[in-house]
């Protein structure tokens, strides 16, 4: 089935942070040629996600952004507004876009093998690597194979650890008359009732008359499929004000916002992606992130550094996450209230900044105040 006995790097998963390694892999001068194999146990067919992130420049896939918007919305019952983003903007990739673009340019690489199965496992033996893909072994020559594994396998329950789902379901509409703003998204609206945990829509306009709306929470079981349903319903027609409309495409997905440590190395393995921790523990939000770790192990893979000396996330930012993490859990405060005063009392960019990790401590601290001191001081210190 494999077409080689011996590969530079094999990438395991050919989702978000497996496609985007492999094409920066392809774009950069010293490592164009290398010989890869990807793996994945699917066809990547459907638009099965979409993407939503900030940026302030053009980004890497820039080309296939489906929308970029500049004005940005928060509602809650406490606190309404619009959220001056600048210089971000927010944008968004089809999932189906993206697994296009990606495949496009790689189907035409010679020097990488693309194999479809279930990929079992490997081992390191004396200058081989068995690789396991369904019920067959493949026997490969270790030529200094880097492996890259995204492929996620939730941990143990272990004690002390703290697992939330964000599970949400979306709809694409489409509406008789013109009922969006094309130009302003929804990020987060806080108005939809709380009585499951931290729950919030979102509404992505393409035109005035289409729009995607998610309904998305922060808890620690799923619902039954007729209550997103629902719930989605009632957004839509209850606060959007919106009755006569056909439902285009939909959309579900869970994301485990957890403070299990998710390591990049792993086991005979660098782990990338979700599976490498790089979804944000206290908001979902992962697509950055990989795209920040794809550039920062194609400079090391480009300039023959080790990968063992691989930065690891400031040990600060995954104290917040697990904070918040903690206070969301245990239900110490409800979550709209949390993310109320974070845009009230703070500029929207610099909320943005700290969601990605990058604000200063300086930045961090004033972030912090903003929030109820008491909860958040005890949470904190059970962190510790
Ligand atoms: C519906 C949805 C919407 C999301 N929206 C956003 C968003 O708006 N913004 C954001 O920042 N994040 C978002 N996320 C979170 C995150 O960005 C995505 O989950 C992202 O796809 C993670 O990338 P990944 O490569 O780690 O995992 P994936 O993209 O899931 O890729 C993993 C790949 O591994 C393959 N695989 C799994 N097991 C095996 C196996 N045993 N053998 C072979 N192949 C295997 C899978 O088929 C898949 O292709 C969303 C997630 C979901 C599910």
């Amino acid at each position: 089935m494999l077409r080689s006995n011996s590969y530079d790097y094999i990438i395991c998963g050919a989702g978000c942070a497996g496609l985007s390694l492999l094409m920066r892999i392809l774009r950069h001068k010293n490592l164009a040629d290398k010989k890869i194999l990807l793996i994945d146990k699917e066809t990547k067919s459907k638009n099965d996600r979409t993407w939503c992130f900030w940026e302030t420049d053009d980004g890497f896939f820039d080309e296939i952004v489906f929308k970029k918007w500049n004005n940005i919305s928060f509602f809650s019952n406490d606190y309404f507004s619009p959220l001056d983003i600048a210089p971000y903007q927010y944008k968004m990739i089809r999932g189906t876009d993206f697994y296009n673009y990606c495949f496009s340019e790689i189907n035409q690489k010679s020097n990488v093998e693309v194999a479809y199965g279930d990929v079992k496992g490997w081992m390191y033996e004396k200058e081989a690597i068995i690789l396991k893909i369904d019920d067959k072994e493949f026997r490969l020559l270790d030529a200094g194979t880097q492996i890259f594994n995204s492929i996620y396998k939730p941990a143990e329950v272990k004690k002390g650890s703290v697992k939330l789902l964000q599970h949400f379901k979306g709809w694409v509409i489409e509406t008789a008359k013109p009922s969006f703003n094309p130009e302003e998204a929804t990020m987060m609206d806080f108005r939809v009732h709380q009585l499951h945990g931290t729950t919030f829509a979102y509404v992505l306009p393409f035109s005035n008359t289409s729009a995607l709306i998610e309904y998305t929470l922060f808890t620690k079981n799923l619902l039954e499929d007729k209550e997103y349903d629902k719930e989605l319903k009632n957004y839509i027609t209850e606060f959007l004000k919106i009755d006569d409309y056909v439902i285009k495409e939909e959309e579900f997905g869970i994301i485990p916002m957890t403070n299990e440590r998710l390591s990049f190395k792993g086991q005979d393995a660098w782990m990338i992606g979700t599976a490498g921790g790089q979804t944000k523990a206290s908001s979902g939000y992962t697509f950055q992130f990989i795209q920040k770790q794809s550039k920062q192990i194609v400079d090391f893979l480009g300039t023959n550094r080790s990968l063992s000396n691989f930065p690891a996330t400031p040990a600060r930012f995954r104290f917040y996450d697990n904070t918040l993490l903690h206070i969301l859990f245990y239900n110490k405060l409800p979550g709209d209230k949390i993310f109320s005063q974070l845009f009230k009392k703070n500029k929207p960019r610099h909320v943005l900044r700290f969601l990605d990790n990058e604000s200063s401590l300086q930045e961090e601290l004033k972030i912090i105040s903003s929030l109820p001191t008491w909860p958040f001081l005890k949470a904190a210190i059970k962190q510790l």
